[in-house]
């Protein structure tokens, strides 16, 4: 039995489980409108626990830990898909939680996902679940006649459905679509392309699926990608629903490396499909919380949805620079069971990721990680360490360079060990018009040594 759902006001206290970079942003979010906040994060350096009025200290699924958490606020959210689920059904019996348990565990499972985007009527690539080894061989056997089907004469095939009819958009059990090439993913617990592996034909899906340790996966088959977008929508506890303009995402090596939102930077007819399929899926699941999905859109400018993340998402960081009301507040105003109203966004902007590849130890191949215990330095809450701070020692990246540009805005996760492919902050470029902040943008990559978009 869940809490009843009530307003709460500053001086409230609000928690989150989770202490990553998108728990740090909504502390300074509640923090900034008097809040006291509160995070449960086993790591000690944790970016949002650094930050944070109180830091409990322990795993997601410890009582103890949960109780002190339950005790220390009146609201709590997450801000890590990977929470375990039952963390917030336990929370949910003493306090207001937001989202509940039920959405995250099905945001969580790629499987209860793509069933949730069918029952929704969204349309989702042609997959495959692969459970079992007794899955795999009925999806090679498909593949072997699908195959077979292919290479007989074209008036014999033409019966059977037509390879590439993504638009049917069910299971392929059913459908009899090739899902080869396709990526093979595992179910959970996979983000930023973790988790994925790409396979062209029957013995690479057979490997995959060994590789990845027989897991249950998900096959998807590789689609005709022409574009990336998400949309961030927000449903209140009294199903009010407002979101984010769309926005357009460019990956590298599987993870974001920028998001631009500008009007015009999508096609307003898909644009409005993106949206109230965003919304459908968040009403399906009686959501209350930010919800970010995921889309494609193919070269044949169909929409896909992809994936949905139960929280703010990395596409949705520019909203802190460019719109009257960011993802965390937004986050915020859902758990505290405060007013939605519709965000404005008042500026062009670009939002390009920095990670760990781009500090000067990294790039140059200078050992695997750049940690503040080699560089002799205490943490701090800047992402920077005090060698930083002597011009002779070039050990950080230039802000000062990209800070001379108008309109940039640094948003550093106060992480002390810069790897390769971690996320150690953001930069946001909110301009007049649109080619404006593209232009300074990539002038900040180049900067930056991230190669130009
Ligand atoms: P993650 O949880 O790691 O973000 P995604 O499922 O979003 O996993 O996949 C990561 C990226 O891989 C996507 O943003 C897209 O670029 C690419 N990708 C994923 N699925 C497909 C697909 N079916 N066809 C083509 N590209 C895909
Ligand atoms: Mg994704």
């Amino acid at each position: 039995m869940s809490v009843a759902f009530k307003p709460l006001v500053p001086e409230a206290t609000l928690g989150v489980l989770g202490g990553g970079q998108l728990g740090r942003m909504w502390v300074h979010a509640a923090q900034s409108m008097g809040f006291q906040t509160v995070v449960l994060d086993p790591d000690p350096q944790s970016p949002a626990g650094l930050v944070s009025h109180r830091h409990i200290q322990t795993d997601y699924l410890d009582p103890v830990g949960l109780e002190q958490l339950a005790a220390a606020c009146q609201a709590a959210t997450t801000e890590f898909e990977n929470v375990p689920a039952d963390a917030l059904a336990q929370l949910a019996e003493k306090i207001q939680v937001a989202p509940n348990a039920h959405a995250v565990a099905v945001a969580q499972d790629r499987r209860l996902e793509k069933a949730h985007f069918v029952k929704c009527g969204v349309p989702v690539a042609p997959f495959a679940v692969i459970a079992s080894d007794a899955d795999l061989d009925l999806v090679l056997k498909q593949n072997e006649s699908h195959v077979a089907e292919k290479t007989r004469p074209e008036h014999v095939s033409s019966s059977a459905n037509p390879d590439g009819n993504i638009k049917t958009n069910i299971n392929s059990k059913s459908s009899g679509v090739s899902l080869l090439p396709g990526i093979l993913k595992t179910a959970r617990m996979g983000y930023d392309g973790k988790g994925q592996v790409r396979v062209r034909n029957a013995q690479e899906l057979v490997d995959a699926f060994k590789k990845l340790g027989g897991v249950p996966c998900v096959l998807e088959k590789m689609l005709p990608l022409k574009a990336e977008y998400s949309v961030i929508v927000a449903r209140g506890h009294d199903g009010a629903m407002v979101h984010l303009p769309i926005q357009h995402n460019v990956h590298r090596d599987g993870i974001l490396a920028m998001t631009q939102v500008w009007l015009g930077v999508c096609d307003s007819a898909l644009e409005i499909q993106a949206i109230n399929a965003a919304k459908s899926i968040a009403q399906e699941l009686q959501y209350i919380g930010v919800l970010c999905v995921e889309f494609f859109v193919l070269e044949d400018n169909t929409l896909v949805v992809n994936e949905i993340a139960p929280r703010p998402h990395n596409s949705g960081h520019y909203s802190l620079d460019a719109c009257d009301i960011s993802q965390f507040e937004l986050q915020l105003r859902c758990m505290a069971g405060l007013p939605l109203t519709q965000p404005r966004q008042h500026s062009p902007s670009v939002m390009l990721n920095l990670l760990g590849d781009i500090w000067p130890a990294i790039k140059s191949g200078n050992g695997q990680s750049q940690t503040l215990e080699k560089l002799g330095s205490e943490p701090n809450l800047f992402g920077t360490d005090k060698l930083g701070s002597d011009p002779n020692f070039s050990n950080l990246p230039p802000w000062e360079k990209v800070l001379a540009l108008p309109g940039t805005h640094l948003h550093l996760y106060g992480k002390s060990d810069a790897r390769k492919g971690r996320k150690m902050g953001h930069l946001t470029i909110t301009a007049s018009t649109a080619d404006r902040a593209g232009a300074i943008a990539n002038q900040a990559a180049t900067i930056l040594g991230i190669a130009a978009f």
